[in-house]
């Protein structure tokens, strides 16, 4: 047998002392923290025990997307090593099992641990529902918002009968939808009408106003010292000015999620179609993609996502129709007078010039018509559910220029572009797997 000499400072353990290999599926990490908590957290009966098992859920969770990810079996963006969740991170929690209940005088609800809450929005169109059994409630989340507000949310089983409501009258059988920056929707009809233009609520005295706060809270003690370099105690002005500043922010993502809410619903009460463009998911994914590109798009990208999302359940809900163009549709770069392509087009650029044939257009009205014909040639249903896509392998990082081949060559005859969903399959990676 070998002898050598162990270096100065070594330690060596007993096999027994190391750290014991963890499973992390939820019941293995139940497991841990059952055999635990009375001595790593003996005040754990203060807290609804649902606490600690959403906290282990998204770990779990976590966990495998990070794995799946790191082994390439994960679409989307890369995801990283689960992190802690900081004091200042969302509270949340989320009840599952125990007393939830809606309380029949429709302002109050109860919760497990938490007891009897008055709520201060009525809850008597969720309660009517479970009252006619037509709902049932699946798990309740509380959270906190950004300007200290506890929220609760039900999640829900409905049972709905699909129906347009009488006094919406039907205006058109396809529409198409841009979402963008200045202007959150542009709607247009395949014939190239403008139905509706719903500006983006930002209101640029609330921005002032929260750029004002910012600069007063870097001038207040914050609870990093940059000459000491370590963190101290903030003042109570700071304090003071950081509640402003979540309060302004809560606001502004209220009025944003509100308008976005309206202008869905009108879309999918009025109109029998509605086509909108798919989010660019590979733009996203890489560090420096949406990045590169500006927070414009990074913005316009959640506006988009936010829009589908709600639209995909909508349309259901009123029988009205989800199309959504394939990534490489090249809605914007497409003359809608001639249906000849630009190969490039600026962002800045507010306004579609066309050389073939002196067509000038708003450029958000533009695409919304190409989406609409789009839309057009979908008369047989082809609702996808977002997400519900192929799922392409890693770094498809191509540019929405690199359509189908063969889509690009021949634009040049008077025939609006036509382009079926199906065709998506064959010639562009589909890297949509939100
Ligand atoms: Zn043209």
């Amino acid at each position: 047998m070998a002898r050598f000499k162990i270096p100065d400072g070594w330690v060596v353990q007993a096999e027994a002392d190391l750290t014991p290999v963890l499973g992390w599926s939820l019941p293995a990490l139940r497991r841990v923290w059952n055999a635990r908590k009375d001595s790593a957290a003996p005040w754990w009966k203060e807290n609804s025990k649902e606490a600690y098992n959403s906290g282990l859920d998204s770990l779990a969770r976590s966990l495998e997307s990070w794995w799946k990810s790191r082994g390439g079996r994960r679409a989307g963006r890369p995801v990283g090593f689960p992190r802690f969740h900081t004091k200042r991170a969302r509270a949340s929690v989320r009840f599952t099992t125990g007393p939830i209940r809606l309380e029949p005088d429709r302002h109050h609800v109860t919760l497990p641990r938490l007891g009897r809450i008055r709520t201060h929005e009525s809850t008597r169109k969720l309660a009517l529902r479970i009252e006619n059994a037509t709902a049932r409630v699946l798990s309740a989340t509380v959270a906190k918002d950004s300007d200290g507000r506890w929220h609760v949310s039900f999640q829900t089983l409905v049972q709905r009968t699909t129906t347009r409501p009488a006094h919406a009258g039907i205006r058109h059988a396809v529409v198409g939808v841009d979402v963008g920056v200045k202007d959150l929707l542009v709607v247009a009809t395949p014939d190239g009408a403008e139905v509706e233009r719903v500006p983006a609520p930002r209101s640029l005295a609330r921005a002032q106003v929260r750029r004002a706060l910012q600069r007063k809270a870097s001038r207040q003690q914050a609870p990093y010292d940059p000459q000491s370099k370590h963190k101290r105690l903030p003042s109570k002005r700071w304090r003071r000015t950081q509640a402003l500043i979540g309060k302004a922010h809560a606001r502004a993502a209220s009025i944003r999620r509100d308008t976005v809410q309206k202008a869905t619903t009108r879309l999918a009460q009025q109109h029998l179609t509605i086509t909108v463009e798919t989010l660019n998911v590979s733009g996203m994914r890489t560090a420096g993609g949406a990045r590169k590109r500006g927070l414009n798009r990074a913005l316009a990208d959640a506006a988009l996502a936010q829009v589908r999302r709600m639209l995909a359940y909508k349309t259901i809900w009123y029988g009205s129709r989800l199309v959504e163009a394939d990534r490489w549709y090249p809605s914007s770069k497409t003359c809608s007078g001639c249906g000849s392509r630009k190969p490039r087009l600026l962002l800045a650029e507010r306004s579609y010039v066309c050389e073939h044939c002196g067509l000038v257009i708003d450029r958000d009205l533009n695409a919304a018509i190409n989406l609409a014909r789009l839309g057009e040639t979908h008369t047989v249903s082809e609702r996808s559910p977002a997400g519900s896509g192929p799922v392409a392998g890693r770094g498809a990082m191509q540019e929405t220029e690199s359509a189908p081949a063969g889509d690009a060559a021949g634009r040049e005859t008077s025939t609006p572009p036509q382009h079926p969903l199906d065709q998506t399959g064959t010639a562009s990676p589909q890297g949509e797997a939100a």
